[in-house]
């Protein structure tokens, strides 16, 4: 048995990291077909070690799940909510910048 950090290994325990498992699976699945995540954070949801650190840290801090106020999607981890809310900050940042340089450079193509 893997390092399940501090947790009793019982049956119970078992059950509801497989559980977990499966919807933090879907969830990182959901965030990249949906490309709600910036490029140079999609390793945290793809890599497996960085996956398997997701399930755990949502197995101990009871982060329950963060709704975006943006976009609607539920997140099942505290990290990747933190993430996912990096991506709508640079979207708008993109957005405004566009809208400065239209502004100052009107003609260009
Ligand atoms: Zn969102």
């Amino acid at each position: 048995m893997t390092d399940i950090s501090g947790l009793s290994a019982d049956f119970f325990t078992l059950y509801k990291m497989k559980q977990e498992r499966s919807l933090i699976m879907q969830n990182a699945k959901d965030l990249l077909n949906k490309g709600l995540i910036l490029d140079n954070a999609k390793a945290y949801l793809t890599d497996p070690n960085m996956l398997n650190a997701a399930v755990h840290n949502s197995l101990k801090d009871s982060f329950g799940s963060y709704v975006c106020p943006d976009c609607g999607i539920e997140i099942k981890n505290k990290k990747w909510a933190m993430l996912h809310k990096k991506y709508h900050d640079a979207k708008r940042e993109f957005k405004e910048n566009e809208a400065k340089i239209t502004k100052l450079r009107p003609y260009v193509e």
